[in-house]
């Protein structure tokens, strides 16, 4: 079986390297808020080219404890607007709630998958006071189009950059084109740790220091507390073993995009529509994104197969439970995509031989 994504072998790949890092934190004495942590965060905030990195316990947390600080430094308030993707994973508009503000759902291009600039338009309020992009699949949502809007209309510009470490735009990366960006290192994203951890890069140094306050009970130092905060740190051994795999980071999406590029080339079946081109570097292919009618049956078949695939995602945010004040919002791209979407396997240790063979099946399918 070719399975979607194999964790085990992309983290084998550094056992070494991350072997050693675990044994020096074992030694070191020193398991939370130690040199590991600021020793990652400098790393990675180089990597992304901002100011700041401030390490956070998970993606989900990152958005959200970047959405509370600009509460606590009066740069939102609650009930504030925040323009969201319609079609994003669910931590994208849970943390807006859990940070007392209103998530405004807007509808994606049918083409590139990415928040819609003309939807975005239609879509401020007055009470609009931020626009939280998301790098879907690994693809730049990012555009001077959206900067221009940001600043016509005065709002914060949030990048939720879970799926897309070391995308570009231009010579910038994603990460660094707005006000903030939230980060995920769940294992199976692109830069995965061996756990949970989460990061937010910023130029603002207000801002991240404020982020790093309410991420630690809202202590600036040791028993003072400024605001009713979290325990959202992240910990020296997922801030070592992430150290290592930075460095391969780069290569590993050069890996993907090879994948991608076999993808592309080879499969031409009418009954498939493959993701839109994309400028070169501005996709990390996090996600292999094909759409058709008939996705349920070509998963069956892929399976049959030997190919496992996912569906990235099988309920919009607007059809789950959670959200029944969305219940009624009409929303068809979004429920085309998501009717129609299958992710093929992509990953730094899929071969070239196994995307071939993909290739292959595909293109011998019939609905
Ligand atoms: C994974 C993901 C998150 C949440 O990250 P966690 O570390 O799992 O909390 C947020 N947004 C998007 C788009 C994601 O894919």
């Amino acid at each position: 079986m070719i399975k979607f994504l194999d964790l085990k072998k992309i983290n084998q790949l550094h056992s070494q390297e991350i072997s050693e890092a675990i044994r020096r934190v074992i030694s070191s004495g020193q398991y939370i808020l130690g040199g590991e942590v600021l020793d990652f965060e400098k790393e990675y905030a180089d990597y992304i080219g901002t100011t700041f990195a401030v390490g956070c316990a998970n993606g989900l947390d990152a958005i959200y404890l970047i959405l509370r600080a600009y509460i606590e430094l009066g740069r939102l308030a609650p009930g504030d607007e925040v323009i969201v993707p319609a079609n994003t994973y669910i931590a994208t508009i849970n943390a807006v709630i859990q940070a007392g503000l209103k998530p405004v759902p807007v509808e994606p291009d049918a083409t590139t998958l990415q928040i819609s600039p003309d939807e975005i338009r239609k879509s401020i309020t007055p009470q609009t006071k931020a626009l939280l992009i998301v790098h879907l699949y690994g693809r730049c949502a990012f555009s001077q189009e959206l900067a221009d809007i940001c600043n016509e209309h005065n709002l914060l510009l949030i990048e939720d950059n879970a799926q897309a470490h070391g995308c570009r735009f231009g010579a910038k990366r994603t990460g660094s084109l707005g006000n903030a960006a939230a980060h995920s290192f769940y294992p199976g994203k692109n830069l995965g740790a061996l756990g949970d951890a989460g990061a937010v890069t910023t130029d603002d140094a207000e801002l991240a220091q404020t982020v790093r306050t309410l991420a630690n009970y809202g202590s600036p130092e040791k028993y003072i507390f400024d605001y009713i905060g979290r325990n959202s740190r992240l910990d020296e051994m997922q801030a070592a073993i992430l150290s290592v795999k930075l460095r391969y980071l780069d290569k590993e999406n050069k890996r993907r995009t090879e994948i991608a590029d076999i993808y592309n080339r080879g499969i031409c079946n009418p009954e498939i529509t493959l993701p839109s081109p994309s400028p070169e570097e501005q996709n990390v292919y996090h996600i292999y994104p094909i759409l058709t009618p008939k996705r349920n049956r070509l998963q069956e078949y892929l399976y049959a197969n030997g190919v496992q695939t996912l569906i990235h995602y099988p309920v919009p945010p607007h059809r789950q439970k959670a959200l029944p004040q969305w219940h009624t919002l009409s929303l068809p791209v979004t429920e085309f995509i998501h009717n129609s979407e299958l992710s093929l396997p992509i990953s730094p240790v899929l071969t070239p031989c196994e995307a071939e063979y993909i290739v292959k099946l595909i293109n011998e399918w019939h609905s």
